[in-house]
Formats: structure tokens, C-alpha cells, sequence
């Protein structure tokens, strides 16, 4: 089978991964030249810990945790505005996206520089017309192309049904290595402003993260610069750390602006075409969960594919998997917003309510014989 993955970030080359150690023929077509650069760190725990060593990539992931040996993180993560240190594992979002693209790069088919246009579905195919290159045809195609997902807005409808603004907006963008060992770690908090600086623990990589509260902003999101004068124009006046974080922005190439927001979809899939990730289930970024549950999602959607009964049986079959785990993510996404509203958070408060709740979600084993051979990781954690 032919499966076109469209978006190559952590979702769409995780699913790339698992497609092709199942026997199928997966292209991963990506937007941008290259994969994305930029973000702060991904909290990962739970089940997608052992979705990482499932795949042999534990190690490797754990090797660039951010937390070890780091007190200052300890500190920022104390004060930030979202839950996203309750995370078992720390990973700057680029290295684990890098990280899944360097596990597949060689058997996978990569399309960069290049998006879908059109796609009509048969009974028996989806023909596809891309922005740039030849059209085609594949089995199946999974949207994985994030908050707004062209896939979805080609088969489900235009955002304004489906993604739900929380208040808060967040920009992210690379410092240079020097201000993770000065500054990491340090936070500036006002009501309804905050901004942190983290640091990798070898020194060489640094990120700033900004954000601010405000009802949805009308902006070109693929204009750089617009961004950039309206974090600038939200942080005026912040004194010398967000000054000297604001000069850094303005020759930043990787700045992440986005919203907080949520994707709430009453079916995932539409015929031969399926979403996955940000596309289908956005949790936000308060969640600190978008990495997590990218990884499980790609791991049960490729697994479901992977048993007998066809592609409706099996995208059923994921969404029900699914759907209770990324509701709770979805309840945490809300709950990390709210406390941004809140002054101070609790998050002490906020962790211990993270840490009791249930893991809604039992990692099937589509790989066989794998959880007689090695325990989970991610339930030693706990
Ligand atoms: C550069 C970047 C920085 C981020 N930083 C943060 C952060 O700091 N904090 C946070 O909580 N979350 C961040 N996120 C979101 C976070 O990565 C996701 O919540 C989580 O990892 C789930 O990932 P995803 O693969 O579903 O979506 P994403 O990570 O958004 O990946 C989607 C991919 O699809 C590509 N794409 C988009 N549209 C198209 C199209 N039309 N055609 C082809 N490809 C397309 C994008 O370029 C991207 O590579 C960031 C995302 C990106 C892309």
C-alpha cells in the first residue's frame, strides 16, 4: 500500500516509521525545505516513551534530555504557564523531529518543498495534485501537517469549525548558546505576559519562549516579520531580559509563533483519508502533551493499519484508541491556559493532579514479542 504522509514533523515521520516497518510504502510530503528547525522542549511520558523504544530510539532521546544535571530548569519550569514540565523526558521539539526524520530517512521517500493542492477520493484510490510536483496516486493519505492542516481543510473544512482559540498566544524562537548558560532557566512574569530562556546542558543551543494572553489575532501565518512586530509590540517595555530577548528575535529564522488552540473534530478520518497529530486532536501547547500523543497516535494508527480488515476497520479502530487519551490531554491543554489567567500557578498543584491521573491509553503490542522481551520504560517512570 501507498500511503502519502503530508507534514515531516514529529506525527507525520513518526507514522512514516512505523508505516514502513509494517510493510507499507510510505512518501512523506513536507512544506517547508527542510525539516523544521525551532521550538522549545517536548515533555514526553508515559506510553510515548515506549512508543521511542519500541523504535530503538530511547537511548538516543535520552542522551539530549534537557532536565539532567540542570537545577535552573527545575526552577523555570516551576514558574512557566504551561504543564509542560510534568514530562518523564525532555527534548528540545527539533531534536526529536530530527531524530525521527534521521530513523527514516533512508527507506522513506521524503518530499520537501512541496505540498498538497487537490485530492479527490475513488472507490479504490486517492488522486493527488501537488503544489509543485506530478500528480499522483496513493492507497491512503494521513494529514499530519499540524494546528492547520491543509489536509483537513481539503476534506473536513476550513478551521473556523474546528479549532478553538484558548487566550494565549506563544512564540518561540533559537538564541545563541551563550544565553542558556547565563540566563537559563530565568523567567519574567507580569499578569498576563511571561517569557523564559532554556538552555541545552552542553551550552551550545538556547530558546526563548514568550507568551502573551489575547483573543485571536488576525495575521498572515507565514509572515515572519508580522509576527515578529507583534510579540515586539506585546513585550515593549518588559525591562533587560525581554529587551535583550526581543533584539535577539528580530534576526531570528526560526521563530515558531502560534496560538493556543485546540483541535476538536468529531471524526479523524473521511473515506481513505485519515488525521493524525496537531491536525486531528491539537491539544495546544499548555497541554505540554502535542509531542506525546503524536508518537501514540502514529504508532496505533500504522499498528491498525498493519492487522487484517481493511482501512475504514482501522482508522475506526485508531480513533477509538484514541479518543479518551486525547481527551484528557485536551482537559490538561484547558487547565494549563487557565492557570497562565491565574497569576502565580500552583504547579505544584497542577503536577500532582497531572501525576494522579490515569494513563487512558494500553500500548497494543503490533510489535510482536516486544513486551515479553523488555519492561516499559514509560511505566517505570511513574
Ligand atoms: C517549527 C515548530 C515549532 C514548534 N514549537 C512548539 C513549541 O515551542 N511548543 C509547543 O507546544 N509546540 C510546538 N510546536 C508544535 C508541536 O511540534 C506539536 O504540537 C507536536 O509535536 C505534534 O506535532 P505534529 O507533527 O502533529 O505537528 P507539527 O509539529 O506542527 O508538524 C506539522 C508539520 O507539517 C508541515 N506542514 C504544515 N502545513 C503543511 C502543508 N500544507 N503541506 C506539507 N507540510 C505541511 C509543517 O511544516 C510541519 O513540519 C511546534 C511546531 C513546529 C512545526
Amino acid at each position: 500500500m501507498d500511503v502519502l504522509v503530508c507534514g515531516a514533523g514529529v506525527a507525520g515521520a513518526a507514522l512514516a516509521y512505523w508505516l514502513r516497518h509494517h510493510g507499507f510504502t510510505p512518501t512523506v510530503v513536507e512544506r517547508a525545505p527542510r525539516v523544521r528547525a525551532g521550538g522549545y522542549a517536548a515533555g514526553l511520558r508515559g506510553e510515548a516513551l515506549d512508543v521511542l523504544d519500541r523504535m530503538a530510539l530511547l537511548e538516543r532521546a535520552e542522551a539530549l534530555d534537557l532536565r539532567l544535571g540542570d537545577t535552573a530548569m527545575a526552577d523555570e519550569y516551576a514558574a512557566l504557564p504551561v504543564a509542560v514540565r510534568a514530562g518523564d523526558l525532555e527534548i528540545l521539539r527539533d531534536d526529536l523531529a530530527g531524530l525521527l526524520y534521521q530513523a527514516t530517512r533512508r527507506e522513506v521517500e521524503y518530499v520537501f518543498g512541496d505540498s498538497i493542492a487537490t485530492l479527490e477520493q475513488t472507490v479504490g484510490d486517492v488522486r493527488v495534485t501537488f503544489d509543485r510536483g506530478q500528480p499522483r496516486r496513493f492507497d491512503l493519505v494521513a494529514g499530519a501537517d499540524g494546528l492547520y492542516s491543509r489536509i483537513r481543510s481539503l476534506v473536513f473544512g476550513p478551521p473556523e469549525l474546528f479549532v478553538r482559540h484558548l487566550g494565549l498566544y506563544t512564540a518561540v524562537f533559537g538564541l545563541p548558546g551563550h544565553f542558556g548558560t547565563e540566563e537559563g532557566g530565568r523567567v519574567h512574569r507580569v499578569p498576563g505576559k511571561a517569557a523564559a530562556v532554556l538552555g541545552t546542558r552542553d551550552g551550545t543551543r538556547a530558546r526563548a519562549a514568550l507568551h502573551f494572553a489575547s483573543g485571536p489575532l488576525a495575521y498572515d501565518r507565514d509572515d515572519a516579520g508580522q509576527h515578529k512586530r507583534i510579540v515586539a509590540g506585546r513585550f515593549a517595555d518588559e525591562g533587560r531580559l525581554v529587551r535583550r530577548l526581543l533584539e535577539e528575535m528580530r534576526g531570528a529564522k526560526d521563530l515558531f509563533f502560534e496560538a493556543n488552540a485546540q483541535v476538536e473534530m468529531h471524526r479523524w478520518f473521511s473515506g481513505r483519508v485519515v488525521l493524525l497529530g496537531d491536525a486531528g486532536y491539537c491539544a495546544a501547547s499548555a497541554s505540554g502533551r502535542g509531542a506525546s500523543q503524536a508518537l501514540i497516535g502514529a504508532y496505533i494508527l500504522a499498528g491498525e493499519l498493519a492487522a487484517d480488515g481493511g482501512h475504514a476497520r482501522a482508522f475506526a479502530a485508531y480513533e477509538r484508541e484514541m479518543r479518551g487519551f486525547v481527551a484528557e490531554h485536551q482537559h490538561l491543554g484547558r487547565e494549563g491556559a487557565d492557570q497562565f489567567f491565574l497569576g502565580t500557578p500552583p504547579q505544584e498543584g497542577l503536577d500532582r493532579t497531572t501525576a494522579a491521573r490515569p494513563y487512558l491509553i494500553r500500548l497494543k503490542d503490533y510489535v510482536p514479542g516486544f513486551a515479553a522481551e523488555r519492561p516499559s520504560p514509560g511505566r517505570a517512570a511513574r
